[in-house]
């Protein structure tokens, strides 16, 4: 059967404001994919789906596992708050299917289901302020450069855009609404209307009407959309409203109107208009100046002040304006080897240099230093780096395998198994991290027993530990599913259960969870000996 993946947006997050397709969508399908806190909103419509959530930033692998059940001819729905289109999931799941060669007549199937976007939810709670031409902001800079960000709002304000800052502000991005605020002041009056609406349609929704100036005062979070008016946009009656324009034409507080139908659309009634004929102003300034809006008056009186003070003001000549250069951080784990432990003096000097001023260098439990460093150049640190004899590893949700030192190299006879383990696995995309441990000898004085996998020489040969639980609590070793394992096999073997558990696991799920619920990896099985933690009572009471 040919799978089917349903993009849902399932608007605001009320129940009124859900489309009925999207209801149906979400309901006709085997699995339901989302952000955990999304599927918790919508949870109540929810009848036999399985249900995969997972947290923030973990939209990759939300699409990644859409697409793998819906090429297993599952029907999967993938569910965005809003619409699936506004900085949702429709886009993702384009792109993970684009990489995979997908082509619609032969591929998986794909609806996206529309859905209402906070733009239109919170609007609807203000008044009427999008009634004219209006766009969306994201003043998110995770995964879009600051200075194109920046470049937009000023576009913003100087075309005069009603403009919805979505993503406005988080526990660790405060600047950027600061810097928005800033920005626009340069184009608009303090007075301008601006509303913040929260969590629009849910429980917790709260609106305020401020106004440019002020509306810093006020609580912005994660939930919130911040609506800025126009030059013309108003407040009555705390409504927020940006008008259309009628005015210029129609008088609103008479029946009897100035122009009759037929003479309203002839040049003479529409002198602003663009005519057959008449010659197209070139210059932004002329164009605004042929208006009266406070906008136009503004930027004419700008242009008459050539001050130091407007000089990174919206410009087609504004080279740092126009071409903003993008830096992003840049990390990945460097190491001296999977057996060497040893960095030399040089190795530092290099990774040093390669840190420069604004990097930093972080000691792991891993042994390895995690680089983090602004680059626009990743491939030149990276070249620099593996001159130096590093062993460079990507960080996040991969694999990689972590040796001992073999005492130093005396016990090496196991040393070319772990590095062609690294060869073949080293940097392989899972799940969620995994972590091979691998130690030289019998003492495992490296722990790789208590890593995902464990691999001790002994005698020879290998004995396997799958399924260790290496954080928490209840953190516990791998259990040994194998003793003796024949020197030729291990790594078909290693293979076999990390490709496995990249198939068939989880977005998220980490190895001892998967290996748990499938009881079963390469035909080792799982023993369900979950440890019991008895607590003493405190010594100094209760
Ligand atoms: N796809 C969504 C947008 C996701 S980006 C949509 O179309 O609405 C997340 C941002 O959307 C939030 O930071 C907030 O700015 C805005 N947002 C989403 N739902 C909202 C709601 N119910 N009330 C207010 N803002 C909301």
């Amino acid at each position: 059967m040919r799978g089917k993946l349903l993009v849902v947006g399932f608007g605001p997050g009320s129940f009124e404001h859900i489309t009925k397709r999207a209801q149906v969508a979400i309901q006709e399908s085997d699995y339901v994919i989302g952000y955990k806190t999304y599927v918790e909103l919508i949870k109540d419509l929810l009848t036999d789906q399985e249900i995969i959530s997972t947290g923030m930033s973990e939209e990759v692998s939300r699409a990644q596992a859409a697409v793998k059940y819906a090429e297993k001819g599952k029907k999967v729905a993938v569910i965005s708050s809003g619409d699936a289109g506004v900085y949702g999931m429709a886009g993702l799941v384009y792109e993970v299917l684009v990489e995979k060669g997908w082509k619609e007549a032969t591929g998986v199937e794909v609806e996206i289901i529309p859905g209402i976007s906070a733009i239109n939810s919170c609007s609807s709670l203000l008044g009427a302020p999008v009634m004219h031409d209006a766009c969306t902001i994201s003043l998110s800079d995770h995964l879009t450069p600051w200075a194109i960000i920046k470049k937009r709002i000023e576009a913003a304000g100087f075309g005069d855009f009603v403009i919805a800052f979505y993503n406005p502000k988080s526990g660790k991005r405060t600047r950027q609404i600061v810097e928005a605020q800033q920005i626009l002041l340069k184009y608009r009056s303090p007075d301008t209307p601006v509303g913040l609406v929260k969590s629009a349609y849910r429980d917790s929704q709260h609106v305020v009407m401020t106004t440019l100036q002020h509306m810093l005062d006020f609580d912005i979070g994660m939930l919130t959309t911040v609506v800025v008016g126009n030059s013309s946009t108003f407040f009555y009656d705390n409504k927020m409203i940006t008008p259309r324009g009628y005015q210029r034409k129609y008088t609103l507080n008479t029946e009897d109107q100035r122009l009759r139908p037929h003479e309203r659309l002839r040049p003479e009634n529409e002198p602003w208009a663009l005519h057959e004929g008449k010659k197209e102003n070139q210059n932004p300034a002329d164009l605004a100046a042929a208006d009266s809006t406070p906008i136009a008056l503004a930027m004419e009186a700008l242009q008459k002040i050539d001050g130091e003070e407007n000089k990174d003001k919206l410009s087609i000549d504004n080279p740092a304006i126009a071409q903003p250069a993008v830096e992003s951080i840049f990390e990945l784990a460097v190491s001296p080897g999977v057996a060497n432990k040893k960095f030399t003096p040089k190795q530092l000097l290099v990774l040093a240099e390669a840190a420069g001023e604004n990097g930093t260098m972080e000691y792991t439990p891993h042994h390895q230093i995690l680089l983090r460093l602004p680059t626009a150049d990743p491939d030149a640190i990276t070249k620099m780096l593996a001159d130096a004899g590093f062993l460079l590893s990507p960080i996040g949700d991969v694999f990689q395998i972590k040796a001992c030192d073999f005492c130093e190299g005396d016990k090496k006879d196991s040393i070319p198994h772990a590095e062609e383990i690294h060869r073949r696995l080293g940097g392989l995309d899972l799940p969620k991290e995994l972590k091979l441990g691998f130690n030289g000898c019998g003492m495992a004085c490296y722990g790789a027993v208590n890593e995902d996998i464990g691999i001790v020489f002994r005698k020879g040969m290998f004995d396997l530990f799958l399924g260790g639980k290496t954080v928490g609590r209840t953190a516990h070793p791998g259990q040994p599913v194998a003793e003796g394992i024949h020197p030729d096999k291990l790594v078909d073997v290693i293979e076999g259960i990390v490709k496995e558990y990249k198939e068939n696991g989880h977005p998220n799920e980490r190895f001892y969870k998967y290996f748990k619920r499938v009881q079963q990896v390469q035909g080792f099985k799982h023993k369900d000996i979950t440890p019991v933690i008895e607590l003493e009572p405190a010594p100094c009471g209760e």
